[in-house]
């Protein structure tokens, strides 16, 4: 990370210090401008040419922060649902009494359909399609459908208390909808339930 002399004649970078450029030799007391080169947490360069030596030092302080951060919740640390259910199912076993029930909910429903993927790659629509494939196996009863939402949505906020993952939650709004199905003020019958 670096704050250089910007040579407005060749473009050229020289040490901050210098009277004339390295290259060209434009003499810098006719006018001064700073390039400031910041590398992220991949290795990328960003830099910036700007006019005064002050606002290339808040500049690079920001670029340091923006790498930091990247570095932190970049999206290659963004965990696989694979590693992160594995995690909480450990965390579970301790934890509460009806884990096996989650395991097989897990695995029979939910798995074959985010397997793979990335925590912030799912969606509400990756939801739906689980919900959508249990519905054409058999009329699951709307408890059954809400387990699998419940189960999906404690997975991530357990996530969220832990510090694995920040991002946004694919069950959530699935659940609001499903509770007003369930709860009967939309009445149907669960065999038709809609939740489109
Ligand atoms: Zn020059």
């Amino acid at each position: 990370m670096a704050i250089n002399l910007h040579c407005s004649n060749c473009k050229s970078s020289s040490k901050i210090r210098k009277r004339y450029c390295r290259n060209c030799g434009y003499d810098f007391s006719n006018g001064k401008k700073y390039r400031v080169v910041v590398k992220s947490h991949d290795g990328r360069r960003m830099s910036k040419v700007v006019e005064s030596i002050a606002y290339a030092r808040k500049l690079e302080g920001k670029l340091k922060t923006q790498a930091i951060e990247k570095n932190l919740f970049g999206i290659n640390q963004i965990p696989l649902i694979d590693d992160v259910w594995l995690k909480y199912l450990s965390w579970a076993k301790e934890n509460k009494k009806s884990w096996q029930d989650d395991l097989h909910r897990w695995d029979k429903h939910i798995c074959p359909y985010i397997r793979g993927k990335r925590m912030d790659s799912i969606s509400a629509y990756d939801v739906q399609s689980i919900l959508k494939g249990m519905r054409s196996k058999r009329p699951y009863a709307p408890a059954t459908i809400k387990h699998i939402i419940v189960l999906i949505k404690r997975v991530y906020n357990w996530a969220y208390e832990m510090d694995l993952y920040e991002g946004s939650n694919p069950a959530s709004k699935i659940k609001e909808l499903l509770s007003r199905v369930v709860y009967g003020k939309i009445r149907q019958r669960s065999d038709s339930l809609q939740l489109h």
